[in-house]
């Protein structure tokens, strides 16, 4: 069974639910404040595009991917991760704590 990963921003007036398994992510008001449009305090959950390589040439393509396109560099996907753990993204942080 999966656990939901919730959090709530106080000071914004409004709780986040995450479904790791599923990617289910939802922002939640609180009563008599509107709905939040972003995340004052940082980003909540990021997709980080490891590659452009794909060998499939969609016509619908929606990333622009081919097989001449690259991966990104372990080293950036380290920095990244890193700065999403400081900005406390949740996402990141479930992984880290698996
Ligand atoms: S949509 Fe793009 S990334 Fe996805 S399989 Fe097709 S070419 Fe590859």
């Amino acid at each position: 069974m999966t656990s939901l990963i919730s959090r709530h921003y106080a000071n914004e007036h409004y709780a986040t639910i995450f479904n790791p398994e599923y990617g289910f992510f939802a922002r939640l008001e609180e009563p008599g404040y509107p709905k939040p449009f972003w995340a004052n305090h940082g980003p909540e959950l990021i997709d980080i595009s490891v590659t452009g390589w794909c060998d499939r040439h969609c016509s619908t393509c929606y990333r622009s991917s081919t097989p001449e396109r690259r991966h990104m560099l372990f080293s950036d996907y380290e920095t990244v991760i890193r700065q999403a753990v400081k900005l406390n993204v949740e996402a990141v942080e479930k992984v880290l704590k698996a």
